[in-house]
């Protein structure tokens, strides 16, 4: 372990569920000492697919044979032959069945977040533990106390206990689909947008913000400096630098009790994508590439609403075009289709009555310096996170995504009703100008 991370997982061993992360050169033997320290011992279900049978599944397996372990394997699947697992409603429980059918005290998941997903959510329910092995660094959802999973057809985060034990083999992790290593570094990009919208919301709503959250956070920005334009090349030092603040990341949300700290407007942007593309059979690209475009597009709107004279700002009038909810419920009913019941609720909680459109606006006028100092110390500018993604060949345009342009404007401007969490998406729908805002950023962002 680093010791950074080795000396986190002891700051915050009260708040934390995983006891060990192992991340090197031959990790897999190197840490698996650690499964056996740390799940109890008996039958374990070991979950896989086709690609990380071959290239962690199998090592593990011989390590577990040679140690006389018994152990079950599970082949999780596509929905249809050839399609990619989903960590979905039906996976989930799926895997439930397969660890009381089997008998099973623990569980591993090889594999990056579908498989992680899938198997800590499912775990969690039978109150069983589990471990991760990695097979790549692709989101930062290994160490995060959540599961991300396409619930009745809406992409939400459900709170799960994190892995006990995280094992990423570098040379595994190097050698995984290079648009997977995109994604990582995309999910890590977020942060200057998505933690200002963390500090957006509490000052306007007085949200909950942890400080301890926010020091993991910038540890795990600080191991990523100079990682992006030795990425393309499979550098194992970057991979490594990028693989710990992934670890970083999740332990961040894990010590937040909540996604906010790494997961604000952008991950709605995305969260849209997938959704749309699972309802209507579209494409969809791996969650950190869809993040990282999406983290250009508020990065956008928050230039756009920075250049704002707060003496401009209407309250009265924005808070007339508010409509009412009824009216508002229909809008959402022709805008999500077969998606609305499983929206609407979402959108339900997060809408704003008129008088609370009028406090939180109040609020931001009276305290404009103060709130946009306070945001401004995470925010980059989209030039310059584009410039980054760019050097580790990342997709930085929604049609690089293979999202077209209707659906690319709906995911930034509709997105906010998925999901009650105040970003900046809702602020700059409460202002009125979050259309015009969407279609000015995608003039440089389709
Ligand atoms: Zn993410």
């Amino acid at each position: 372990m680093s010791d950074v991370i080795a000396e986190l997982l002891a700051r915050f061993e009260d708040k934390l569920d995983t006891r060990a992360i192992v991340v090197g050169y031959d990790a897999i033997s190197e840490g698996f000492g650690e499964l056996i320290a740390h799940l109890p011992a008996g039958n374990w279900l070991v979950a896989y697919d086709e690609n990380t049978w071959q290239v962690a599944g199998k090592r593990l397996a011989e390590l577990l044979d040679a140690a006389g372990m018994a152990w079950t394997r599970y082949e999780v699947v596509g929905v249809h032959a050839g399609e990619w697992p989903m960590c979905d409603d039906a996976a989930v429980l799926a895997f439930e069945r397969a660890l009381e059918a089997t008998g099973c005290v623990a569980s591993i998941a090889v594999g990056s977040g579908t498989i992680n997903d899938i198997v800590k959510l499912a775990s969690d329910r039978r109150g069983l533990y589990m471990a991760c092995v990695c097979t790549a660094p692709s989101m930062n959802g290994y160490t995060s106390g959540i599961a991300a999973v396409l619930s009745e057809g809406v992409k939400t985060t459900i709170a799960c206990r994190a892995p006990r034990v995280i094992i990423a083999d570098l040379d595994v992790m190097a050698e995984s689909p290079y648009r997977m290593i995109c994604s990582g570094l995309g999910d890590l990009m977020s942060k200057p947008v998505s933690n200002a919208d963390w500090q957006l919301s509490a000052l306007l709503n007085d949200s909950f913000h942890s400080d301890e959250a926010m020091a993991i956070i910038e540890t795990g920005a600080a191991m990523l400096e100079g990682v992006a334009p030795r990425l393309p090349a499979r550098d194992r030092e970057a991979i490594g630098g990028l693989v710990n603040a992934l670890m970083l990341s999740g332990l961040a949300m894990s010590v937040a009790g909540s996604s906010s700290p790494a997961s604000g407007g952008e991950h709605l942007v995305s969260h849209y994508i997938d959704m749309t593309g699972h309802a209507f059979d579209l494409p969809c690209d791996f969650h950190g590439c869809q993040v990282g475009v999406g983290t250009l597009s508020t990065a956008f709107i928050y230039e756009r609403l920075m250049a704002l004279d707060p003496g401009s700002i209407d309250i009265e009038a924005c808070v007339e075009h508010l409509l009412p909810w009824p009216d508002y419920r229909a809008l959402l009913a022709e805008r999500f289709g077969p998606l609305f019941e499983a929206v609407v609720k979402h959108a339900e909680q997060a809408y704003p009555t008129p008088e609370v459109l009028r406090a939180r606006l109040v609020r931001l006028v009276e305290n404009w310096d103060v709130i946009m100092g306070s945001v401004a110390r995470t925010l980059r500018t989209k030039d310059s996170l584009e410039a980054e993604l760019l050097e580790a060949h990342c997709p930085v345009r929604f049609a690089q995504l293979d999202v077209d342009r209707e659906r690319a404007f709906a995911s930034i401007a509709h997105s906010k009703d998925i999901r009650n969490r105040y970003t900046i998406l809702h602020l700059a729908w409460e202002l009125g100008h979050l259309d015009a805002w969407t279609r000015a950023a995608l003039e440089e962002l389709f």
